[in-house]
């Protein structure tokens, strides 16, 4: 589903910082990878030039057909097939949670706005705030804030999901239901590429763990060969 073959990027401002080297990998149809590293290493570069919010220097990135690093590729069309949610919510303050979601199936799907609003609604329920769907995003928790942030990317019927730490910004309380909506995801058969410090999820979800220093894959393997059980 995902093929990334060499690719590097460097950096030139502030300090020239060499983010991925020669970084080579697949992921499968189905497939939750898990990226871990310290900080620096090159995970959150690695997976926004999978959708091209960073756009590599060199090599070739496939997402099933579409040709990221094509400049004739749509932007707005990958973005829709490579879904992906950030440590910040991002949610347009002024809409409601249920305007969240549709906006972009109207504009990008071209989607009625009764079939946009039938399939946002079946989102909130999946992400569990169906109750929610009337409120502005100030008015939500950051948990919910993040789960409506993934609604509206799985309204787009995206074929890969991206996670770039989606945990951390939350208060303690709030992780397990992210997470939860994110198991979900996996065992529906999400084709998944989560950077996460949360090692139990790693643990229990992956289906392969990789490990990340300076800018290159040095480590893949199932989660066993990382973590010992407790
Ligand atoms: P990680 O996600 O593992 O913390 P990043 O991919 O964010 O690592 O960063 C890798 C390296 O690239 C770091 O040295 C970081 O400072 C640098 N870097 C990341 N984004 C930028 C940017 N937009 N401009 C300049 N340097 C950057
Ligand atoms: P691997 O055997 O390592 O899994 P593949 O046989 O799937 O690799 O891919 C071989 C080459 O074809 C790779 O260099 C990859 O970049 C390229 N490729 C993969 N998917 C596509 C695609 N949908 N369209 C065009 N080229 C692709």
């Amino acid at each position: 589903m995902i093929h990334v073959r060499n690719i590097s990027k460097t950096y030139h401002f502030p300090h020239t910082v060499h983010a991925l080297v020669n970084v080579s990998t697949n992921v499968e149809p189905g497939e939750v990878v898990v990226v871990i590293g310290p900080s620096g290493s090159g995970k959150s570069t690695l997976i926004r030039c999978l959708n091209r919010l960073e756009i590599a220097d060199e090599g070739h990135i496939f997402i099933d057909e579409i040709d990221v690093l094509d400049p004739k590729t749509n932007i707005n069309k990958l973005r829709a097939e490579v879904g992906m949610v950030f440590q910040s919510f991002n949610l347009f303050p002024h809409k409601t949670a249920l305007e969240n979601i549709t906006l972009a199936q109207q504009v990008v799907r071209k989607r009625s706005f009764k079939e946009a609003r039938e399939n946002a609604m079946a989102l909130l329920h999946k992400v569990g705030i169906p109750d929610k769907a009337n409120v502005y995003p100030d008015h939500l928790s950051g948990g919910q804030q993040q789960r409506i942030a993934i609604a509206r990317a799985l309204a787009m019927n995206p074929k890969v999901m991206l996670f770039d730490e989606p945990t951390s910004a939350l208060d303690p309380e709030m992780i397990g239901g992210v997470l939860d909506v994110m198991k979900t995801l996996a065992r529906e058969g999400m084709t998944m590429v989560v950077v996460t410090h949360e090692m139990g999820f790693a643990r229990e979800v992956a289906d392969r763990v990789m490990f990340m220093d300076e800018g290159k894959i040095l480590e893949v393997g199932p989660p066993e060969h990382f973590f010992t059980n407790p």
